[in-house]
């Protein structure tokens, strides 16, 4: 309710299914949400009848067949009300709602539309104290399967083989599903950030780099592991300690208060002396939550400022063509003195397989 007195506006339409969840608890995915001075109205389909009354907390439950027309019925109930004689203020997600559903619903319900970019993502980068505990049964339940895969051996295994294993292992230590596909990126093929998993064996003296999260009670986890043969190439020890030492100065120059582009500053500081900087190619992290990218970003051009409660990703790495990559990645939950880490897999030293 704080957001209708807070963007000056008469109701607020939610459509975003991560912030319809985030503000009632429904996890499914077609439905609808309705802020208004009279409370709060949740607009969903028979499909989802039972779920909404078992998940939705905090506001009334319609089910319609119709629900677009629904929405617009009510929105032209409530501005007959609190806005008598003239155009109510309706905020909106402008990055979600669909053109074609904002004409129809200017038809039926007038056209005081205010575009609203970030609503409830704003109030969304500051976890609670549940949440948080959400992201470390993520992360528990991603690395668990990650040590699980490991020890049972990865070598002459090919990448979808492995990133198979990962993800049913998440799903077996209580994980809904992965919260996004894993990464395995063996050899050169390392070297590329976003690498999906191919269908070509893990060599004997190949780095392998592992992106990989779960999601639990509707909240993510990120965390990337670099692994190392046991005879490594001196370019690839010296990659791997240049990454870990810029993740570290990120990790220490996190404090309540402090501009996300500091952070990125000092990951890049610390590239650049040990001369790997321009083989960094992406930003130094990212806001995690329901989402697995959301806001604050720390890269070079953020103007978020980290809060106490925000969780962030801090993933520096290192690619070389030809040669293979190096990526560390944790979350770090921003407490009021610093940061604390929610994934817990060690990176002092690469792990040798
Ligand atoms: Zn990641
Ligand atoms: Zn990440």
């Amino acid at each position: 309710m704080g957001i209708l007195a807070r963007q000056r506006i008469h109701l607020f339409l939610c459509v975003r299914m991560t912030n319809i969840r985030y503000l009632t608890g429904f996890s499914g995915s077609d439905a609808a949400l309705l802020v208004s001075p009279d409370g709060v109205t949740f607009v969903t389909d028979g499909r989802y009848a039972e779920q909404s009354r078992r998940e939705v907390r905090g506001a009334e439950i319609v089910i319609s067949d119709g629900k677009w027309p629904e929405v617009a019925r009510r929105i032209r109930a409530v501005t007959r009300r609190s806005a008598p004689g003239r155009a109510a203020r309706i905020g909106f997600e402008s990055r979600h709602l669909s053109v074609e559903i904002h004409r129809f619903l200017t038809r039926r319900a007038g056209d005081g539309w205010v575009a609203l970019r970030d609503p409830v993502e704003t109030l969304r980068m500051r976890k609670e104290e549940s949440e948080i505990r959400a992201m470390e049964g993520a992360a528990i339940a991603a690395s668990g399967a990650l040590l699980e895969v490991l020890s049972a051996g990865v070598r002459g295994r090919t990448e979808k083989e492995v990133a198979a294993d990962l993800e049913r292992g998440m799903k077996m230590l209580g994980a809904e599903e992965p919260s996004f596909r894993a990464i395995v990126a063996s050899g050169p093929r390392s070297a590329l950030p976003h690498a999906e998993p191919t269908g070509s064996a893990i060599g004997r003296n190949e780095p392998v780099v592992f992106d990989f999260g779960a999601r639990r009670r509707g909240y993510c986890s990120d965390e990337t592991v670099s692994v190392l043969p046991a005879r490594p190439s001196s370019p690839l020890r010296r990659m791997f300690d240049a990454v870990r030492r810029a993740q570290e100065r990120g990790i220490r120059a996190i404090r309540p208060g402090v501009p996300c582009r500091d952070v990125d500053a000092r990951v890049r500081e610390s590239l650049d002396r040990s001369g790997y900087l321009k083989y960094f190619v992406h930003s130094t992290g990212h806001g995690v939550g329901m989402d697995i990218h959301e806001r604050p970003s720390l890269s070079q051009r953020s103007r978020d400022r980290l809060a106490e409660g925000m969780v962030v990703t801090v993933e520096p790495g290192v690619y070389l063509p030809g040669v293979g990559g190096i990526r560390i990645e944790d979350m770090i939950r921003v407490t009021a003195r610093g940061g604390d880490r929610v994934t817990y897999l060690p990176k002092q030293a690469p792990l040798i397989l």
